[in-house]
């Protein structure tokens, strides 16, 4: 895009290219209680983060894991609730300029830490925003928009609270680059095969293994089998080998009622990937026996039929890839109309 074909807007958005946004600062100064809960959630089990003898040996100094970085700055679960001494402009600002042109959605496409060195307990630490790039204007599978890439800059303070910067160190670093874009338009409604003569594709043929084949094999009797531990009764779903319970290898089935009730779902709107319809919702059903299992939902609106609703098994034979198959599928009762 030349220079005067550059919309004002944009022109702005640009010029912000550089400009580098305030501190936001640590609640708290680092310490081992948050770096120990952090740890026990990540998995991370390095002693040198939990045995001070040993972060003595190897850097002189009890030390926190680096990948922390961004945690010390966190908001929190309140929204741009920044501790005190922290900027209120907004980092983002270029981004907002965008979602004004219709740019609504974002990606995060690059997340890249680097680390100067380790952090220890009693550091303060803050970080300053800087805007590096927008890129120019781009069409990927999602859509058209640009690329807007971010660098946040940690450092810690020389001295608590002295807004003086020049003695402060830094420690690290984070790129982030997000995608900010106007969405592709959705591909035009599936055609209608028999209008247009136009073959969709089949309906793709569930994997069948020894440990499955008794539920399609139900299926195309019309009944819901859910597979059964002989040792200890555990129904369980999706069938397996082996009992999480009680580890038995021993199992029978028992035929379901094909009651339930709705106990999730989710409604898929896009991509629409033919042969199938939509919208098109999917339930976690519930059965009366006690286990769960995931499949289609008819005669569905979630308007009329919140979580919790009574819902039946029906069956239907659909051609697949691998020749006409029957599969379950749930009804609320009574159904919508009725
Ligand atoms: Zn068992």
């Amino acid at each position: 895009m030349s220079e005067e074909a550059m919309p004002d807007w944009l022109r702005q958005a640009r010029s912000l290219i550089g400009k580098r946004y305030g501190r936001v600062r640590a609640w708290d100064p680092v310490n081992v209680p948050m770096a120990r809960q952090w740890a026990e959630i990540m998995g991370v089990t390095n002693p040198v983060y939990s045995d001070a003898s040993r972060a003595q040996a190897l850097h002189g100094r009890a030390v926190v894991p680096p990948a922390m970085l961004q945690v010390w700055c966190m908001e929190g679960p309140v929204m741009n609730h920044y501790a005190p001494g922290s900027t209120d402009e907004n980092p983002y600002e270029v981004l907002k300029m965008m979602e004004a042109q219709g740019y609504g959605s974002v990606v995060a496409v690059n997340s890249e830490l680097s680390f100067d060195r380790y952090l220890s307990p009693d550091e303060q630490v803050y970080y300053v925003t800087d805007l590096q790039d927008i890129g120019p204007e781009k069409t990927t599978a999602l859509g058209t928009g640009f690329f807007v890439t971010l660098i946040m800059t940690y450092y810690v303070e020389a001295t608590v609270g002295d807004p003086d910067e020049s003695q402060d160190e830094r420690v690290g670093q984070l790129l982030f680059r997000v995608f900010k874009f106007k969405p592709a338009a959705p591909p035009s409604k599936s055609v209608d095969s028999a209008a247009s003569g136009v073959q969709l594709p089949k309906v793709p043929a569930p994997g069948i293994s020894d440990d499955t084949r008794f539920f399609w094999d139900g299926a195309s009797r019309g009944q819901l089998m859910v597979q059964r531990c002989t040792s200890c009764q555990t129904l369980r779903h999706p069938p397996g080998p082996a009992c999480p319970q009680c580890h038995s290898l021993e199992w029978d089935t028992l035929e379901a009622s094909g009651k339930g009730t709705l106990y999730s779902y989710v409604v898929m709107h896009y991509p629409e990937v033919p042969p199938f319809s939509y919208p098109n919702p999917i339930g976690l059903i519930e059965l009366e026996e006690g286990t769960r299992l995931i499949a289609g939902l008819k005669g569905f609106d979630a308007q009329q039929h919140p979580i919790g609703t009574p819902v039946l098994v029906q069956f239907e034979t659909v051609e697949t890839t691998q020749g006409p198959m029957t599969f379950p599928y749930f009804t609320p009762t009574p159904p919508v109309g009725a």
